[in-house]
Order: structure tokens, then sequence, then C-alpha cells
């Protein structure tokens, strides 16, 4: 029936019998209880090769009552440390993180290592000084520790291996997938030694070996054809992560050839990602200027600084003539447009005529501004311009390179000695002289040279 529009909904028991069947399920799913200050308290803590787990829970009457959990990837380095730091480290990181709850009362730690019961009785010394460091810190709130089997400690060991738990298939479908596999028993006939090394592992609650490589320090399955895109689906749709990251996500588990090259491939071709990524940008092409056969015909310009100010002037405006690489540098107390057209005109316009093109790789507003500017000072109509998204693109995207050299000409001239400076004004400083006054006398050095 439609529970859409105004008319009424028919409610009839089945509706009353779901109702409270859903009330039931969401009462189960949030068995979160609220701390009470008179029950007991006891933290159960495991941990496992690749992570710990940790539940704080309240003692009412014969149960025990969770109130918060915790679990956490063990970093590369922590497992390499033998178990009974493992597991001390996971008491360690628990208090840790529900000190804030319980802190002040007599709390009880339950684990399933036995060695940790005589943590505080045994000598000092014996402990290394990053065990140490750990048993003072739990010795601040307990060194009440007592022994929990294994199989009693179920939400604890669940957290630390919750990476099991979130595989893509079960240990015996793998092993009975990798029997089944042609490629992987050739392989194994061969004894083919290439990037990957197999070896057969037993993997606990599997009564089947499962084939894994052993080449890098996480030892993953060997994934035979058939179960390659299942696993593939149940790991990329848990985020639609991108080509390269499924491609990383899928790698550090599982192991096949050619794994990148299939998860890149599915990833991209997944309907969902296309459906609603973008996954291609239109990048506008690098753009060739056509060259030039007449010196002032085409310009460029660029603004540097700002320097330290040298009587008043902060910025330079850097003009290159594209035939000649003829270089200009001009002084300016500001970089707004206005000031830029009326340096522009007065000092290279005047002397070398109006130039046919003009390109910068200042913004879209200045550069607009640039030319409405000089179209007045000319009493003309504005210039074509072309326009270039970053500096980047300007320098490498030109037909010559050479120019980015050319402009960067007159900022090593300007700059003087740097290379035996750190700070160029330094050398100005020294001599005595402003960067502005030097400006003149350092281009026409060297324009004077042929090159
Ligand atoms: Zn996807």
């Amino acid at each position: 029936t439609s529970i859409k529009g105004s008319h009424p909904v028919p409610w009839t028991p089945e509706g009353d019998a779901a109702f409270v069947e859903c009330k039931e399920e969401l009462r189960k799913a949030t068995i979160l209880a609220y701390p009470d200050t008179t029950l007991p308290w006891a933290i159960f803590t495991d941990a496992s090769e690749y992570a710990i787990g940790a539940v704080l829970q309240q003692r009412r009457g014969q149960h025990w009552e969770p109130l918060a959990f915790f679990s956490q990837k063990l970093q590369p380095a922590l497992r390499k440390h033998c178990p009974y730091d493992r597991e001390l480290h996971a008491i360690y990181a628990a208090l840790r993180k529900f000190r804030y709850i319980f802190e002040a009362r007599h709390i009880t730690i339950f684990t399933d290592h036995k060695p940790l019961l005589h943590a505080f009785s045994q000598d000092p010394d014996r402990a290394t000084p990053w065990q140490f460091h750990r048993l003072d810190f739990i010795s601040q709130f307990t060194t009440d520790i007592q022994h929990i089997a294994g199989k009693d400690n179920i939400v604890a060991d669940a957290l630390s291996r919750i990476e099991e738990i979130s595989m893509a298939v079960s240990s015996n479908e793998l092993a009975q997938a990798q029997a089944e596999d042609e490629e992987l028993q050739q392989r194994i006939q061969r004894e083919q030694h290439d990037s990957l090394n197999l070896r057969p592992v037993n993997i606990p609650g599997c009564n089947k070996q499962i084939y894994c490589d052993v080449s890098t320090d996480i030892i993953r399955p060997y994934v035979p054809t058939a179960l390659r895109k299942k696993i593939f689906d149940a790991l990329h749709s848990i985020s639609h992560p991108g080509a390269r990251a499924s491609a990383k996500l899928l790698t550090q588990r599982y192991v096949w050839p050619s794994i990148n090259r299939d998860c890149r491939l599915w990833a991209r071709t997944c309907l969902a990602c296309q459906r609603n990524k973008v996954s291609r940008h239109v990048l506008s092409p690098i753009q060739n200027f056509p060259s030039r056969t007449r010196r002032f015909e085409h310009i460029h310009v660029d603004i540097i600084g700002p320097y330290i100010p040298s009587k008043g002037y902060r910025y330079c405006l850097t003009i290159i003539d594209r035939f000649t690489r003829f270089p200009e540098a001009f002084p300016i107390d500001s970089i707004d447009a206005e000031c830029v057209a009326r340096t522009l005109f007065a000092g290279w316009i005047c002397r070398y005529g109006v130039p046919l093109q003009i390109t910068t790789d200042q913004g879209t507003q200045f550069k607009s501004q640039l030319f409405s500017a000089l179209a007045r000072l000319l009493g003309s109509k504005p210039y074509k311009y072309h326009h270039f998204p970053s500096a980047v693109e300007w320098n490498g995207g030109t037909s010559s390179p050479s120019l980015e050299g050319c402009h960067s000409l007159p900022r090593k001239q300007l700059m003087g000695r740097h290379a035996t400076h750190r700070s160029p004004w330094n050398s100005c400083r020294l001599e005595g002289r402003s960067w502005r006054n030097s400006c003149r006398s350092r281009l026409w050095r060297a324009n004077s040279f042929t090159r």
C-alpha cells in the first residue's frame, strides 16, 4: 500500500507485530550500558598479531555489561614484538583510552595471557625499558591483573581479530578454490620463483593450508582466478575508492599475478563509480606560439618581487622581446594594472613601438585591467592577449623553453652576486647602492654581450 498522500494508513495486526519486532531489534543493537559507580569495573583485553582489542565492562548480577569497545591496528614495529609485549600494550592502550571513565576507582584487568599475571611481582630490572614504561603507567590505575580463559574472552578476542571478520571470503572457501585452480597448481609444480614466493601456511580456524606469498613482511594469501572479482567487489564496494586506492587496498591483503592491473581495470569499469564520480578532467592543451619573424612584435611581460624597498620601489616589471630575446626591466612601486600600463607605455612602447602581441601569466582580472589601461593610453581598441592559467604552464608551454631562462636573466642580473651571498640584497648593501640604481647598468652590461 502507498503511504504517500493524505489518505490514512491501514494499521493491521501484522504491522503491530513488525513494529514491536523492530523496536526489539533496535534495543538489542544498542546494549551499551551507562556507568554505575556501585558496580565492579573490569577491562578485558586481547592482542593478536596485528591488532589489539578491549572492552570496558561492569558486572551486574551474573552478567557483564559492556560500556565501551576499543580496537586498534598495531603499527608494523609493534607487530614484531613478542606476544607478552603485545598483550601488555593492549592493556596499556585500553587504559589510556578508557581512563576518563573509571579514573580513581578500582578496576580489574582480565587477560588470557598468563605470564602477565606476574608482571608486577617480577624484578623490575628484568623488564625492558619499553615494558617498564607501560607497567609504570598501568600501575597508576591498577595492579589487579587476572586470568580469563581465551574461549571466555570473546569480545576482546573478536575485536583484536577484526581484520579477519572483514575478510572478503572465508578461509575454507579460499582453500577450496586454491585446490581447484589450475594456474596455482602449475605454479606450485613448476616451483616458479618470480616476484611471488608461495608457501603453504596454516590459518587459524581453517583445517586446510592456504598458499600465501611470503616474500614481503605481510603474508598475503594467493587468490585463485575464480575468487578475484568477488574479493575485489567486496573490498571496493566499502567506499568505492579510485583506481589507485582500490589497487592499494587489495594488494595490502591479497596477491595474484597482475593484481594491480586487474584492480585498476575493475575500478575504472565499476558502474557505481562511473555514475557518480568525475574521473576525467579536461585540461586545456599546452599552446604553442607562432614564431615571429620581426623584432618587437611579441613581448612577454612579467612582474618580479616584492623585494626590500629601494627608494620606494618594491617590484620590477620585466619585459622580453620574443624574437631577439632583448630584456628590459623597470622598477615599479605597485603592481596595479594602471602603474604597469604606464611603465610599459613609457619604457617600451614609446621607444620600440607597439607590439602586436603581449603575453603575461598574471591573473585574468589583472590582464583585463592592464589592456584597458593600455588602450586608454594609446587611444585604441583593446589588445589581443593570451590567457595562461599558471606560470608553470607559461614556462613549460612555450615553443621555446629557453625563454624562461631569458626572463630570469634580468632577475639574476639585478640580484648581482647572488651565488656568493645568501640574500641577493646583501651585495647591494655592501656596495652601498640600491638595486633600483644598479638595475639599468646591469641590464646595459648584459645587453652589451653577444650571446
Ligand atoms: Zn566503484
